[in-house]
């Protein structure tokens, strides 16, 4: 297990990537914003697996910054934990080669960048309607980590069902080249998804954060014995947060590609969810069987 090799200058970033990708490595890109779990790491050991291709082994790379621009008015910008040595050693363990953490916002949007990608329909809806702009500055700041690695795959979450919708349209429309592959949701032994966003809980809020995935599991169960109607499913959802003192965001169900909502579901049909636990703010999803 060696140390990643470790970048906070963007064009030293640029140089390294492009060089290895001159010479026929293969590249495979995991983006976060640092303090790292569980479902960062599956991420990343399936970034070495994609990077290491027909006997060669090629690059497998992280990036950690927390991006000012996906971050609305009064959200946790100022207070998003962090940990960089210990992500480091987290990013070691998972077979990382090389990890790029810019120390500063400036050094990624610096003064004078003044172009923007909205990925307009996958936007719509959802979390894009709760948190204005924060699709804007994620397919952005995605985009500029394409042009300056130039991956052949990047690896996001199903967890964030939406911005991987965004981040599929954004690499196809923009013919960046890239694959974007979407990995399996992790979950904490009782259900709860792993979110660096967890540790705002205090042990209260964690023990009631339970009803998201609950609610999620329900729902799966009542579809499969034959309730189809998204209006009842939805409600019996919001009807469980509410009773672990949820402020309930949106429950959703929608087409899996579309994101359209959906009167009835079917199999393949997505259920979504988002939920105040306190002050924190949690998302959830679960594709019906
Ligand atoms: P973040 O650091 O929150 O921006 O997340 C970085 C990447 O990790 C995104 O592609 C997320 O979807 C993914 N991710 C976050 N939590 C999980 C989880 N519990 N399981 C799988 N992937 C996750």
């Amino acid at each position: 297990m060696t140390t990643p090799e470790l970048f906070t200058d963007p064009a030293a970033w640029q140089a390294r990537c492009f060089a290895a990708r001159d010479a026929g490595t293969r590249l495979a890109l995991v983006p976060t914003m640092g303090f790292l779990h569980e479902g960062h790491l599956s991420l990343m050991r399936e970034a070495r697996r994609r990077a290491d291709q027909g006997g060669r082994r090629g690059l497998a790379l992280a990036t950690i910054f927390v991006n000012p621009t996906q971050f609305g008015p009064g959200e946790d910008l100022a207070r998003y934990p962090r940990d960089l040595a210990g992500d480091l050693a987290k990013c070691a363990s998972a077979g990382i080669d090389a990890v790029l953490a810019p120390d500063d916002p400036g050094l990624m949007f610096p003064p004078g960048h003044q172009t923007w990608v909205t990925v307009e329909q996958a936007s719509q809806g959802l979390c894009g309607d709760r948190r204005p702009g924060h699709f804007r500055g994620v397919a952005t700041v995605v985009m500029k980590l394409f042009g300056l690695t130039r991956p052949h795959v990047a690896l996001f979450g199903e967890k964030d069902f939406q911005q991987l919708a965004v981040l599929k349209a954004m690499a196809r429309d923009l013919c960046t080249g890239v694959e974007v592959a979407g990995m399996p949701i992790v979950r904490e032994a009782d259900g709860l998804a792993l979110s660096s966003r967890n540790a705002y809980l205090t042990p209260d809020e964690r023990a009631r954060a339970l009803a998201l995935s609950r609610s999620l599991f329900e729902a799966r169960d009542a579809a499969a014995a034959g309730e189809r109607d998204a209006a009842a499913l939805s409600a019996r959802a919001r009807a469980r947060l509410e009773a672990a003192g949820a402020r309930v965001d949106y429950v959703e169900l929608c087409h899996p590609e579309t994101l359209a909502p959906v009167a009835q579901a079917a199999p393949g049909t997505v259920m979504l969810l988002a939920a105040f636990l306190g002050k924190t703010r949690l998302i959830d999803n679960l594709v019906l069987p």
